[in-house]
């Protein structure tokens, strides 16, 4: 078994951060002992000798100046304070960026080791989004900005650099003890529809299908699409829902990972709010449920999208859950993990992980930057989420999303061409594969309707 040894000061804090590193990464039991006094943090194995030896610069400013942006000033992200006599130590992160490094306080005995960055302390500022949440900085609806991060402005959010750290760690840790074993990865994709739009449009009025048609004829000038604005809007009135595009890429994209042999993970939204942002469709819908019906019948998850305002309101989530949960019920699906995506990624830092955990659910995929894809959390492992605001570990998971399509397309964000959409893409998933993480990436069924669309998708998630 593990031993750490810490400070005294931000206890929960120290041990989240250690459970996540140890626990949770490298899969091993430990203890955290309160009893270090000289400004660092040491690991060592019960019963052998020698002991690693790490620098504690984080949780000091944090215990000083907690949710404020002076707990990580930018000295702490830059490696110009270290001169040419430290180099030595840092010769393992050859080509990693420096975060949390320190240099050692005191010589150190050579039974021990300085590992030279704070990783516990990297590891609760970026888990826990408590950069987000110590700033000001949001867009038009609301969010933390990607182009804001820590990890955007100091060139490390397109690299897993927690994992990349606990790799070099480990490679201490087998040095100095070769028998403790970790637990094997390996590399997963895990793929993600969210259903903001189930499908393409309804025909339930008259009156809309009627407008439509003019349109094709009078704006769009042309005879076929109003033949077959008629043809659809005919079948949808008979239930018949094979003709809407939508609802025809949701099956299409169970069938092309049934291929791979993929799960899908869905997420559906509940129904039509205020905002028009939140869509037109009712979760308790004909159309809806018959395709809740369908990727029950085919072996794939649903997890809920909840609108909007869900994130900062506690009661709104809790009765989107409800509606949710009762139509699942309703097409007697009883799921055990039931997980949840917000609908824009929409994430209040202090709110929404606590909101979601005292709902029930089990684990989240919010967590990627809606203007940049990357690794927003500094990992693709899933790992518990953190209660800021209560300053206690939560039981919800966090699925860290990596890439959604419309970051690297839409013109609102990166608005790449699909060549290099696909290059910039593939580049993540390879960044994935080499720390054997999961590559959670999201794609709407709504995007998914040309050919050079499907190609791209089926690539990334073969
Ligand atoms: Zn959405």
């Amino acid at each position: 078994m593990f031993i750490l040894e810490t400070p005294r000061s931000m206890h929960a804090e120290r041990e989240y951060a250690a459970r996540a590193i140890l626990g949770v990464f490298m899969g091993q039991d430990f203890e955290l002992l309160r009893t270090q006094e000289d400004g660092s943090v040491r690991l060592s194995v019960a019963g052998h000798v020698g002991s690693i030896v790490f620098p504690d610069l984080f949780f000091p400013l944090a215990d000083d100046h907690w949710l404020l942006p002076s707990s990580f000033p930018d000295s702490l992200f830059t490696e110009d304070r270290f001169g040419g006599a430290e180099a030595g130590i840092f010769s393992q992160f050859e080509g990693l960026p420096l975060i949390f490094a320190g240099v050692p306080r005191a010589e150190e005995s050579g039974a021990s080791v300085f590992f030279p960055v704070d990783i516990f302390g990297l590891a609760f500022f970026m888990l826990t989004r408590y950069e987000e949440a110590a700033s000001d900085s949001r867009d038009s609806f609301g969010r933390f900005p990607g182009i804001c991060s820590m990890a955007y402005r100091f060139g490390f959010l397109d690299r897993p650099l927690i994992d990349q750290y606990v790799g070099i760690l480990w490679e201490q840790i087998s040095a100095l003890w070769p028998g403790v074993n970790r637990v094997r990865r390996q590399f997963q994709i895990g793929v993600s529809c969210d259903l903001d739009s189930p499908y393409e449009y309804g025909a339930d009025s008259l009156f809309v299908a009627g407008r439509r048609v003019l349109g094709d004829i009078l704006i769009r000038k042309s005879l076929s699409a109003a033949k077959s604005t008629l043809r659809r809007t005919i079948a949808w009135h008979r239930k018949d829902y094979s003709l809407d595009r939508y609802m025809a890429s949701t099956q299409w994209i169970m069938a092309v990972n049934e291929e791979c042999g993929n799960k899908v993970q869905f997420f559906a939204i509940t129904g039509p709010t205020s905002d028009p942002r939140d869509g037109v469709a009712s979760i308790e819908s004909a159309p809806v449920r018959c395709v809740l019906r369908s990727i029950r019948a085919r072996d794939h998850a649903i997890g809920m999208h909840g609108t909007i305002g869900t994130a900062s309101d506690e009661i709104l989530m809790k009765r989107e859950y409800s509606r949710f949960r009762k139509a699942l019920e309703s097409e007697g699906w009883c799921q055990g993990a039931v997980g949840s995506r917000q609908h824009y990624l929409m994430w209040d830092p202090l709110r929404t992980a606590a909101f979601l955990s005292r709902c029930g659910f089990h684990f989240d995929s919010s967590l990627g930057y809606p203007d940049l894809p990357g690794f927003r959390c500094g990992t693709c492992m899933e790992f518990p989420l953190f209660d800021l605001v209560d300053r206690k570990p939560l039981e919800l998971l966090e699925r860290p999303l990596i890439v959604m399509e419309r970051t690297v397309l839409d013109d609102a964000y990166l608005g790449l061409g699909l060549d290099e959409a696909v290059g910039y893409m593939l580049e993540l998933k390879e960044a994935v594969r080499r720390v054997s993480g999961n590559f959670n990436v999201l794609w709407h069924n709504s995007s998914l309707i040309t050919d050079s669309q499907r190609s791209i998708y089926r690539e990334l998630i073969s």
